[in-house]
Order: structure tokens, then sequence, then C-alpha cells
């Protein structure tokens, strides 16, 4: 068998990865962490050299963090529609929801068309506290 490349490997542990943190967001640091304890000595700029790709290939969503400086990425929904809708993301522990209901697409919808507005949903997350943060 074929020795595995050190660069499959570390493209496996970040999918491995992302799988654990499947509901929840993570930060690069979280990321760099998880892969120092697997033995992989990847440096930042690899690091986020495959966040950014993971991100332009809908495998990842990413927000500006309101938790700390820089960014936080989720798992994006599995339908790909995270660009069609807008999130919510807890100020507190970070955790992000898809607001991909009806309801909501279709607020959107219409009060794009009643403004004129274009509305950016990947740049647009609402804030505030998750249930869990609230108790
Ligand atoms: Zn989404
Ligand atoms: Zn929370």
């Amino acid at each position: 068998m074929l020795q595995k490349s050190y660069h499959t490997k570390t493209t496996d542990a970040i999918s491995e990865f992302i799988q654990t943190t499947a509901e929840h967001s993570f930060t690069a640091a979280e990321l760099s962490d998880f892969l120092k304890n697997s033995g992989l000595d990847v440096n930042k700029t690899t690091i986020y050299r495959n966040l950014d790709k993971l991100t332009e290939n809908g495998t990842l969503i990413k927000h500006k963090s309101q938790t700390s400086d820089g960014f936080i990425y989720q798992k994006a929904s599995a339908d790909g529609t995270c660009h069609e809708h807008i999130h919510f993301q807890c100020t507190k522990c970070g955790s992000v929801v898809h607001l991909s209901d009806e309801k909501t697409t279709d607020y959107l919808k219409s009060i794009s068309e009643t403004l004129g507005l274009e509305i950016d949903t990947s740049a647009s997350t609402l804030n505030g506290l998750c249930p869990k943060c609230r108790n």
C-alpha cells in the first residue's frame, strides 16, 4: 500500500475535524490545536489556505467572529443553501444557527423587493444568545 502523503493526511485530518464540529462553529486556532494533537505540524498559512478553499467550495461557511478577532467557520448545511439564507451567531459561545426557515426567507425576499435591496446573505448575521447561553 502506498504511504499517504503529508498533504493528504492534513486534508483528511481537517475533514475529520469538520465532521466532529458539525453543529458548532470553530476558529482557525481550534483547528490548529486539533492538528497538533493529531501529530501534524501544519503552519498557519496552510490552515488558512485550506479553510479558504473549503469556504469557496461550499463545505464551510465563514463569519466574522462576534466573540474574538478574526473569523469563525462552520460546516455548511448539507443541502448547500447557506448562501441563500442568513445566520444567527451566539455572541457568547459562537454557535451558528441556519435561519433557513420559509418565514425568514420569505421575509428577506419581501423586504428586498419592497425596499429595493440586494441583501448579501453570506455577510449578514443576527447576533444574540443561543438557547443554551440564555439559561
Ligand atoms: Zn446556513
Ligand atoms: Zn451560545
